[in-house]
């Protein structure tokens, strides 16, 4: 049959359109009354078009009965601010040294800056986000990270001090719980407390996993700079299990903000959650594609 008001390009792109709609159907249904964190951060968040869709994306997998629990970061945000206060950073396998006057940094421009941000977005696309401070009601407990590395001469372990930067110990899941229980979208700052009650940096992918973890999701997606984990030869790795995931930690071709990420997809399903994905937060639409389309983007990580 013909649609004489559409052109046949107009058509052929109608009825794509529609096959998409009824490819996703399963997907929605198999995710749908499940949790799934997102680790939204580092260069997607800047662009502003890629952040509206972030948002309406966001707004939609609610509206399927999803329950998205969003964890945000802000590397490169709080470098700038580091920048321009001419405060010095340096980073370890991946993690900021962060010392008492970086910590007050971090802690404004991710409570104060870019966790209001994201909850106005999804806000304005019509979700009703909720905004939590991780080291506000005990929502990220942490213990001071313990870090060695070896030294290139010696191979000997060298103990290093990372300051205020924080090991998750525990989760408040029923904040969490009680915010998805009201139809509300979580939006968590990786801040974490200790017992003495001083705040900590949370690597944002760390404390995703963590919370993912806790709360048994079903899924964990890190979003970031690049088209997931790529090989020795800058290919794109689509798929791998827990066991090669641990194998190629060590490869020289794994370094910088990949290396937490890795770990942290680990341990995520160690804890029982079933898949985590490193994904292309540069690309549109990035989560929709990889929740509801038959090949999904990215790398993902399963048992
Ligand atoms: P985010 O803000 O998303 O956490 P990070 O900079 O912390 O971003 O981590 C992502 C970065 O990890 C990439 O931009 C890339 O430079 C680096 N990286 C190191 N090794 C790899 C690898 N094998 N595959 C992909 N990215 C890698
Ligand atoms: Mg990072």
């Amino acid at each position: 049959m013909k649609f004489d008001f559409l052109s046949e390009s107009d058509q052929a792109y109608f009825i794509h359109k529609a096959s998409t709609l009824v490819e996703a159907l399963p997907y929605i249904r198999q995710h749908s009354g499940k949790n799934i964190v997102i680790k939204y951060g580092g260069h997607a968040m800047g662009d502003i078009k890629l952040a509206q869709k972030f948002s309406k994306d966001i707004g939609l997998l609610k509206e399927v009965g999803i329950n998205p629990i969003v964890v945000h970061g802000g590397g490169p945000q709080i470098g700038a601010m580091l920048k321009n206060k001419k405060i010095k950073s340096n980073f370890v396998e991946g993690l900021r040294i962060t010392d008492k006057e970086t910590v007050k940094v971090v802690e404004d421009v991710l409570s104060n800056d870019i966790n209001q941000k994201i909850v106005n977005d999804i806000n304005l696309s019509g979700g009703k986000a909720e905004s939590f401070s991780g080291n506000k009601d005990n929502l990220i407990e942490v213990k001071k990270l313990d870090m060695s590395i070896a030294d290139s001469d010696s191979n000997i372990e060298k103990i290093v001090d990372m300051g205020f930067v924080g090991q998750p110990i525990n989760i408040n899941n029923d904040l969490i719980e009680e915010s998805i229980k009201k139809g509300n979208i979580p939006v968590i700052s990786p801040l974490g407390i200790d017992s003495k009650g001083d705040t900590y940096n949370v690597n944002a992918d760390t404390a995703a996993g963590f919370i993912a973890g806790s709360l048994k999701a079903s899924k964990l997606l890190l979003l970031t700079d690049v088209a997931g984990i790529l090989d020795e030869n800058k290919k794109l790795i689509s798929s791998l299990n827990v066991e090669k995931a641990k194998k190629i930690l060590n490869e020289k071709f794994i370094s910088g903000g990949m290396k937490p990420k890795i770990i942290t997809c680990i341990d995520a399903i160690e804890k029982g959650v079933k898949q985590a994905s490193i994904l292309d937060g540069r690309i549109s639409h990035s989560i929709i594609l990889e929740l509801f389309t038959e090949h999904g983007i990215g790398t993902q990580i399963y048992t």
